[in-house]
């Protein structure tokens, strides 16, 4: 299946590690390429203001470029798991892609690492507990 087709079956409900998550209605082998994660293209200090002064936790990293997806559907909703089954890799300046760390099966929850420090402080995950 085309990445395209994938996202269609990407959905947002409520999540059991965290408010709410994106799930998938059907069986996702691992390598596949999900969806292209794509928003706000912003500078280092407009992200610092973002999550400084509203709370904005929804701000990718490629190495290069800030991508603010506070205004889309279903990508800011991806919750971090440290067992997690999706993986984020380049796919051009301006954007990312969410890949399929392993095979995933239709009803599971889509995870990455957000792997930045502190998130390991608050992760209620079995490897950190
Ligand atoms: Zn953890």
């Amino acid at each position: 299946m085309q990445a395209k087709d994938y996202e269609k079956f990407i959905h947002v409900k409520e999540s059991p590690i965290h408010g709410k998550g994106i799930f998938t209605s059907v069986d996702i082998p691992e390598g596949s390429h999900i969806m292209v994660i794509q928003g706000d293209v912003i500078s280092g200090n407009e992200c610092e203001r973002r999550e400084e002064e509203e709370n904005n936790v929804y701000i990718f990293w490629n190495g290069d470029t800030y991508i603010d997806t506070v205004n889309t559907e279903k990508i800011k909703y991806i919750n971090h798991l440290c067992d997690c089954n999706c993986d984020v890799i380049d796919r051009d300046e301006n954007s990312l892609w969410l890949i399929a760390y392993r095979d995933i099966k239709a009803g599971e929850e889509l995870t990455i690492d957000y792997g930045y420090d502190e998130i390991y402080e608050w992760c209620k995950c079995a490897l950190c507990a």
